[in-house]
């Protein structure tokens, strides 16, 4: 028995389940009607070049093999022009504010990601350095016909699609599948939205023809003859230059089957409490989810297909459910594809421009520098303990999420500041950081985007406000605490 084939038998029945279901709705993406529209032909041409040796996917937010539609229309792709398949990651030398924490996790879901492409007969590279640069010679070098990507809407990736979009040779297509969202981003809406109100029902009307099935990544029947390198895992992070402090988180594992094992263990235990206690910071009644999400270690729609079948056992849960993880994050990506300034005062409404304008000038009661913030030295026990649970889980309960922002505008000199610090903090310590929803999250929290304005009041001027009076009425604020234990500072004007 080979390595993945041992390691899957050994598994819940849950994962093997779904490895079953797939096969049962469809033999391959050869008999399955893929939608073009979540593929977007970003070059001239489309055809895929003549006498070439193999088709690549550059992977690069979508870490997994199945329920994947970058895969899968890379798969489809080879297939029809009888071709070797080639899924290529570049190890970044840095990538936003990510840490040792962030590249560990990620590095070990991608050596199961190699293993299970050596399964199904699918050529693993795992490259250093800048991907404009280093997929164009991978390209070049080993002659290869198209490139298919998956979609990130953050500048940076961005711009390196646009980058190798201009570099690569004119009879190279260049194609983006859009494998995170249910709803293909472009699809989705067309312009930037202005609330969830707006786009709600543009996605939500469009889940019949996108919400479906997937059909399996099956063994692939074409085999390369070219040489390669063997992938060098121990040297991964040899040139990395990133920040090595920061300690790995032990709650989540790393890759697809454990992402899925903590779908499992939501839907048994959790899903049931989902609508009515997701505020409540003391229990354990979220998902979880946002980290193996945000490395596209598993696929949202698949969680939403699993969690679907609840329905009538948990309406309400499944249908909140389904609003955050469907309309609230597709939002997200909403906000930062239309929104070149998704992270700076630049990209808030006038109207929260103005009201925090209007309030630059009222007195801090506290001001703490960034230091403090980071090693949990306010004098507010609550913040502090959230923190705690930052640095050590790499995760804030969603609901003081919005607390631990907020206040870091109300103890900051400036907002500019405040939405820099929080994005920094965010991005250093968070699993699920650098990512659409922790712009918009903090972009949120500290400039009223997707919100209105509500009464005004000193600092926040009509973004909305939370206070740790309204946490005590929410949920046992002690209880936390002595779970995460943050302690009261010495307050410093
Ligand atoms: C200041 C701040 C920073 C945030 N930073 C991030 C971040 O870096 N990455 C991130 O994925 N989310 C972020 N969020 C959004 C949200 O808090 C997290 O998605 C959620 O806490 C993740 O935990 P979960 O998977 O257990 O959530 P669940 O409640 O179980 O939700 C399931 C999924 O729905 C999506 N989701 C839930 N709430 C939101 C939301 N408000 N906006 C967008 N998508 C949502 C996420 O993909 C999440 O995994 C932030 C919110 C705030 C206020």
């Amino acid at each position: 028995m080979d390595q993945f084939v041992a390691k899957r038998a050994k598994l819940s029945n849950f994962v093997n389940k779904l490895e079953e279901d797939r096969k049962n709705d469809s033999e391959s993406v050869m008999k399955f009607k893929f939608n073009k529209k979540r593929v977007r032909v970003l070059t001239a041409i489309d055809k895929v070049k003549e006498n070439c040796k193999g088709i690549v996917y550059w992977m690069f937010r979508d870490s997994r093999v199945q329920d994947n539609w970058a895969f899968l229309f890379a798969q489809k792709t080879a297939i029809k022009n009888r071709l070797p398949l080639h899924v290529c990651f570049c190890v970044l030398p840095k990538f936003l504010g990510a840490t040792i924490r962030h590249y560990k996790f990620h590095l070990a879901a991608l050596k199961q990601v190699e293993l299970e492409c050596k399964n199904l007969n699918v050529n693993f590279h795992l490259l250093r350095g800048e991907p404009n640069d280093v997929i164009l010679k991978f390209v070049e070098k080993y002659d290869m016909g198209a490139v298919i990507t998956d979609f990130f809407p953050l500048r940076l990736p961005l711009s390196w699609v646009d980058d190798l979009k201009k570099k690569l040779p004119e009879d190279i297509p260049l194609c983006q599948v859009d494998a995170h969202n249910i709803v293909p981003c472009w699809e989705a809406s067309d312009k930037l939205e202005y609330s969830a109100r707006t786009i709600r029902n543009k996605i939500n009307s469009k889940l019949d023809e996108y919400l479906t099935q997937f059909p399996p990544v099956i063994k692939h029947p074409y085999t390369t003859k070219q040489k390669f390198t063997e992938n060098d895992w121990e040297n991964a992070l040899k040139d990395v230059e990133i920040d090595k402090s920061v300690k790995e988180i032990t709650w989540a594992k790393p890759g697809y089957e454990e992402g899925i094992l903590e779908l499992e263990r939501f839907i048994e235990k959790r899903l049931k409490l989902y609508d009515s206690k997701r505020n409540d910071p003391t229990l354990n009644a979220l998902s979880n989810l946002s980290p193996w999400f945000h490395f596209g270690m598993i696929s949202v729609q698949r969680c939403i297909l699993e969690v679907s079948k609840y329905k009538n056992s948990h309406k309400k849960s499944v249908e909140s459910f389904m609003e955050e993880a469907i309309v609230r994050r597709e939002l997200s990506d909403n906000f930062c594809f239309y929104n070149e300034h998704y992270d700076s005062l630049k990209g808030a409404k006038q109207w929260a421009v103005d009201t925090l304008d209007n309030h630059r000038k009222d007195k801090r009661e506290y001001v703490y520098t960034l230091k403090e913030f980071e090693n949990s030295l306010t004098h507010d026990d609550l913040w502090n303990s959230a923190q705690n649970q930052l640095l050590q889980d790499g995760k804030i309960h969603g609901f003081l999420r919005m607390y631990w922002a907020k206040k870091i505008l109300e103890w900051t000199r400036t907002p500019e500041e405040a939405l820099e610090w929080s994005i920094y903090l965010n991005d250093k310590y968070s699993m699920d950081g650098r990512d659409p929803s922790g712009y918009v999250g903090c972009m949120w929290s500290i400039c009223g985007i997707h919100d209105q304005g509500w009464a005004e009041r000193s600092i926040f001027g009509k973004i909305r406000f939370i206070n740790y009076k309204g946490c005590q009425r929410k949920f046992d604020v002690k209880a936390f605490v002595a779970r995460w234990g943050g302690k009261v500072h010495t307050k410093k004007k």
